[in-house]
């Protein structure tokens, strides 16, 4: 369903920015230099917005915690020597009031705060009556509905410029990514919330420099809006998130390498995706019909065990089938991912049709 969210275009000075809009600066404000350093660069770039966390929120206490208020007179100064937009995260309250007075132009709700809803309201509270843009980041588990239901309270207090963040999830297991960006997640926001901007965050997606410009690739290949990338002058030097940080020239590298395609295409590629579309339909409406016909099979064989008193699950088949299964899929070019995945779905639906057939009268 599609969720009603009361949205603007967001307009900065007047301006609505164009597509991709590229966020940037360091992970924290060290220091005036540091911001300074930073900033110029991206500005001559052409670089519109500034970001800088000043009150960060660390996952193990004793950690660089940000430098505080102190951090944004210095965002001004980016302000004023720069002309960029500088944003910067909100964790509650007290941060609203401190960013607003210092004239941030954006600020963001994180990740770790958008997984609480309490925190949510009361910032969204605080912002009654203000406005400014706000981008929601997803929260750190991988729950599309807590995310917009983050936006939604932000939106329910009257702010009409928001936009998401999509900046991966957190898995125990040691994967590629810092946090695994599962796609599907920002994909289904965009699908219940089509007009609000998503703009990706590859950096704490990565949690290191070398994928940086594949995940900003894929954002732009998904028809994403933006990107909000870690630079500073410094990288490895950093106080937080050093291995993730790029220099504003390794940004440039990143840009001037995107390839942004078109999303609306002419009539004859229309026609041929069409034509290709139709024949995927037929396909997946062949699937269902034999998927139909293997579980009316199921079936029969739950009347049979029902029948004779025999147990639903029997691991032996199981391990069975899975491996001639995979023999297959592996001569045929699938893989044994999808394959193991695929056949677990299709056996547990079987054994709910046959549980269903075990337990009618
Ligand atoms: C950040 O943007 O520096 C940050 C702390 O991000 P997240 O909330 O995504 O962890
Ligand atoms: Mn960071």
């Amino acid at each position: 369903m599609v969720v009603d969210v009361a949205l603007e275009p967001i307009s900065l000075d007047g301006a609505i920015f164009s597509k991709p809009v590229i966020m940037a600066g360091p992970c924290s404000a060290e220091s005036e230099e540091q911001l300074l350093n930073t900033a110029r660069p991206l500005a001559d770039m052409g670089i519109k917005i500034f970001r800088a966390g000043i009150w960060k929120p660390r996952t193990r206490p004793n950690a660089f915690e940000g430098v505080g208020s102190e951090g944004l007179k210095w965002m001004q100064t980016v302000q004023k020597e720069t002309g960029m937009m500088v944003a910067t995260e909100v964790a509650n309250v007290k941060h609203v009031y401190e960013a607003l007075k210092y004239g941030v132009d954006i600020i963001w709700i994180g990740a770790r705060t958008s997984a609480n809803p309490f925190a949510v309201q009361d910032i969204a509270d605080s912002l009654r009556g203000v406005n400014i843009p706000v981008l929601v980041k997803n929260p750190v588990n991988p729950d599309v509905d807590l995310w917009i239901g983050a936006i939604e309270r932000i939106n329910n207090a009257g702010i009409k410029q928001l936009a998401a963040i999509h900046r991966g999830f957190s898995s125990y297991d040691k994967t590629l990514y810092r946090n695994v960006p599962q796609w599907q997640i920002p994909i289904e926001l965009r699908r219940r919330i089509p007009k609000l901007p998503i703009i990706t965050d590859p950096s704490h997606i990565c949690g290191n420099r070398e994928f940086l410009y594949d995940i900003s690739q894929k954002a732009m290949d998904l028809n994403f809006d933006g990107l909000i990338i870690e630079t500073h002058c410094n990288p490895d030097k950093a106080l937080s998130d050093a291995k993730q940080q790029v220099t504003p020239d390794g940004l440039k590298q990143i840009i001037d390498r995107l390839v942004l395609r078109e999303p609306e295409i002419n009539e004859e590629l229309m026609l041929t995706l069409a034509e290709l579309r139709d024949q995927i339909d037929k396909l997946d409406d062949r699937i269902i019909n034999i998927l139909e016909e293997r579980m009316g099979v199921s079936e029969k064989i739950g009347t049979y065990k029902k029948d004779n008193n025999i147990t639903i699950l029997q691991t032996k088949r199981w391990d069975d089938m899975l491996k001639t299964r995979l023999n297959l899929g592996n001569r045929k070019g699938l893989s044994e991912e999808f394959i193991i995945k695929l056949f677990r779905s299709i056996h547990q639906e079987s054994i709910n049709h046959q549980t269903n057939v075990m337990n009618q009268e």
